[in-house]
């Protein structure tokens, strides 16, 4: 493959990953079967749900008093189900609204309890993190974030995360855009949900990471496949588990181990630097969110002009450099730059944007 993979999800995986996962298709685990004909309940498969269920665990650092699912649904799902499990007609959930998927989690919970918006960002498109909070309708059952916007690129500091953990009784994360993007005491979090399909696999996988003593406190006899504590007896096996996305996500989390959360933080916030300081030095291309909020996973751009925008795609386009146009509710770039990105990847794309800039003066 000689494109560079720039798609905000499902999106890059390392060569490693894609090399593993084809030789499981001919040959699972020296079965002589494709891992897509095998049963759920083969003991090589079973290995894998409970090794990337312990790999979890162990990249956040997280003790027994902590359970990971792999479910399916994406993390649109988790949207309904966090609400579902948690929140009691008449309790208040806090939410933070801090972009479409934000606001998707929060009209899903109406239909569940009491929502009060402790604060939103929506009135200027989502373009930074806002960090008063209104928390007049204490108590909260829970209040729920996106840690980081992956249409508007802007992604919580720690800092914000330890001062909103400090006022809350519990805290419900939706981190599929930036999961293992960096060191984070992951305990700050109650409950943790992510599609796999940008920073830890591939479509049809979703990790829940749920400390259980905040379970079994809902009224209502809740549907098996959305209780949680259903999934947690049954090894996120009480059905069929999507089990190829299960095997690949097994192998990032592996991948990530072998590279180590650390370093990956360190590079990831070196590629961010690069690209953010040449979109700062460009005569052409400007940020379009709050410099203190900006996401080291989806880098969002537009031109100063905007009608120069399709003349870039054009050149990015036959420089190789795939998936950088915006969501279409924002328009102009978006470079998503999950783990996998090399640093060569983004180094090709600020050679593209500086080659742009030259050939317009
Ligand atoms: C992609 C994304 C979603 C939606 O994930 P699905 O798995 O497609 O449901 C939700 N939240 C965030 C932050 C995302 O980036």
């Amino acid at each position: 493959m000689n494109k560079i993979n720039f798609y905000s999800g499902p999106s890059i995986l390392p060569p490693s990953v894609l090399e593993q996962a084809k030789v499981a298709i001919e040959d699972f685990a020296g079965m002589g079967l494709s891992i897509l004909e095998i049963s759920h309940r083969a003991k090589p498969f079973v290995d894998v749900m409970d090794g990337a269920r312990a790999m979890v665990k162990e990249l956040m650092g997280l003790g027994d008093d902590y359970e990971v699912l792999y479910l399916q649904g994406g993390a649109s799902s988790q949207f309904h189900m966090v609400p579902y499990n948690l929140l009691n007609g008449t309790e208040t959930a806090g939410y933070i609204d801090t972009g479409t998927w934000a606001h998707g989690a929060l009209t899903e919970a109406r239909l569940f309890g009491e929502v009060h918006v402790i604060a939103s960002s929506k009135d200027s498109n989502y373009d930074h993190i806002p960090k008063n909070w209104d928390m007049s309708g204490k108590p909260y059952k829970y209040i729920h974030l996106t840690t980081n916007n992956t249409i508007y690129g802007t992604q919580w500091d720690i800092a914000s995360l330890q001062r909103l953990r400090g006022q809350a009784d519990m805290l419900v994360a939706d981190m599929s855009s930036d999961i293992f993007s960096r060191e984070i005491d992951y305990s700050m979090f109650d409950l943790i949900y992510a599609g796999a399909q940008k920073n830890a696999g591939v479509a049809g996988a979703t990790i829940v990471v749920v400390r259980k003593s905040i379970l079994g406190t809902v009224k209502w006899t809740l549907p098996k496949m959305i209780d949680y504590r259903v999934h947690i007896e049954n090894g996120s096996m009480k059905n069929t588990p999507s089990v190829f996305a299960v095997y690949c996500s097994y192998l990032v989390l592996h991948w990530i181990k072998e590279q180590g959360l650390k370093n990956l933080y360190l590079q990831n916030e070196r590629k961010a630097q690069r690209l953010y300081e040449a979109i700062d030095d460009s005569r052409i291309f400007k940020g379009n969110v709050a410099k203190e909020d900006r996401s080291m996973m989806n880098v969002c751009f537009t031109a100063h002009d905007s009608a120069l925008e399709p003349k870039f795609s054009e050149l990015a386009k036959a420089k190789g450099l795939v998936g950088i146009e915006g969501h279409r509710s924002v328009g102009g770039f978006r470079a998503s730059i999950y783990n996998a990105m090399p640093e060569s990847g983004v180094e090709a794309l600020i050679a593209a944007m500086k080659e742009f800039e030259n050939s317009l003066s």
